[in-house]
C-alpha cells in the first residue's frame, strides 16, 4: 500500500542519514584523534609452517572512539583518505611499527613488521624521505620492514610507481602486494616491478574450502610467483585444512585466526617468546 511504501521510504532516509551523520561525525573526531592517543596498533603473527616460526607481524591500525568505541580500519582509513589525514596517520603508524621492530630486534627476534599503505600516502610527495626518516628515529635495519601495497597503488602511474619502489629496494626494504588477485590489474606489471611476495587474499583461501575454482586460482598465483621467483604467504588461514592444502602445494607462509588474531604489541611479544 501507499502507506507501507511511505515508510520504508523514511526508513531508508533515517538509515541513510544516520550513516551519514556517523560519517561526519567520524571525520569531524579522527583529525583529533592522534593527538588524543585514541590510535593504536595490533599486530598479527605470520608463519612458516614448515619450520614452526614467526617469520613477520603485521601491523594492523585501530581507533578506541572515546564515545562510538572500536571503530574498524576498514571503516576510518578511506576517511583518513579522504582528508588527507592518512599522510599523518600513516607517518605514524610507521614511526610506532618500526619502534616495535627495533625493540623485537634488540630483544633478539629475528623477523620483519608488515605496514600496509595507502594509496595517498604512496603518492605523497615526501614519501621516500618520510620511509628515510623514521628509518633513521627508529633505527630500524631497513631490511627488516615489509611494506604492503595494494596492486591498484602498484599499477597506477607506471613510471613513477616503479622508480619509488626501486628505491625502496635499494633501501633494502621488502614489498609486498597485499589482496593479490582481487585488484582486476593486468598481470604485465608482475616481472617489471622488484616485488619480494604476493599475500594471497584471504577471500580465495576461503572459496578454496568449497570449490575447485578457488583451489585452482591459488594453485595458479604460486605458479606464477614460483616462475617468477617472488614468495608467496596466504592471509586468512582459518583451518588446519587450509595449512594443509597450501603445504602440499609448497606455500608455508601463512597468517590468519588458525595461529593466531590480531594482538596488542605486549600480547604479541609474549606470543613471540613461546613459538
Ligand atoms: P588487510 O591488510 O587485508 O588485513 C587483513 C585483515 O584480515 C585484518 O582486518 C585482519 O584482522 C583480518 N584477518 C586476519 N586473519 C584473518 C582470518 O583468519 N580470517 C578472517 N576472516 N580475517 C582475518 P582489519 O585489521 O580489520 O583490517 C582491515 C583492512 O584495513 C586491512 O586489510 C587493511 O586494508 C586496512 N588497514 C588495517 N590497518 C591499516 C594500516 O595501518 N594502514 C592502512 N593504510 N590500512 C590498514
Ligand atoms: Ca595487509
Ligand atoms: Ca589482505
Amino acid at each position: 500500500s501507499k502507506n507501507n511504501g511511505k515508510n520504508n521510504y523514511s526508513v531508508y532516509n533515517d538509515e541513510m542519514s544516520s550513516k551519514m551523520r556517523r560519517r561526519l561525525r567520524l571525520e569531524k573526531d579522527l583529525y583529533q584523534a592522534l593527538q588524543h592517543n585514541e590510535l593504536f596498533l595490533v599486530y598479527q603473527p605470520q608463519m612458516d609452517t614448515n619450520r614452526h616460526t614467526v617469520i613477520g607481524m603485521e601491523a594492523l591500525v585501530r581507533w578506541r572512539h572515546p564515545v562510538l568505541g572500536l571503530i574498524p580500519p576498514d571503516e576510518f582509513i578511506p576517511i583518513a583518505e579522504d582528508t588527507n589525514l592518512i599522510v599523518t596517520i600513516g607517518e605514524w603508524i610507521l614511526q610506532e611499527a618500526c619502534s616495535q621492530m627495533t625493540r623485537w630486534s634488540e630483544m633478539g627476534y629475528v623477523l620483519k613488521v608488515g605496514v600496509n599503505l595507502s594509496t595517498k600516502q604512496f603518492n605523497h610527495d615526501n614519501f621516500l624521505e618520510m620511509v628515510t626518516s623514521v628509518l633513521s628515529k627508529t633505527g630500524l635495519r631497513p631490511d627488516l620492514l615489509d611494506l604492503e601495497l595494494t596492486e591498484r597503488i602498484a599499477m597506477a602511474n607506471e613510471e613513477e610507481t616503479l622508480n619509488k619502489l626501486k628505491n625502496l629496494k635499494e633501501l633494502g626494504i621488502h614489498i609486498s602486494i597485499d589482496d593479490f588477485g582481487t585488484g582486476y590489474s593486468s598481470l604485465a606489471y608482475l616481472p617489471l616491478y622488484p616485488l619480494d611476495r604476493l599475500k594471497i587474499a584471504k577471500e580465495f583461501i576461503h572459496m578454496a574450502d568449497h570449490s575447485e575454482e578457488g583451489k585452482a586460482i591459488i594453485t595458479a598465483i604460486l605458479s606464477l610467483a614460483s616462475t617468477l621467483g617472488i614468495c608467496v604467504i596466504a592471509e586468512g588461514v582459518e583451518t588446519y585444512e587450509q595449512i594443509v592444502f597450501l603445504q602440499e602445494h609448497n606455500c608455508y607462509q601463512v597468517q590468519g585466526y588458525y595461529f593466531s588474531r590480531p594482538l596488542s604489541a605486549q600480547d604479541a611479544t609474549a606470543f613471540l617468546g613461546t613459538v
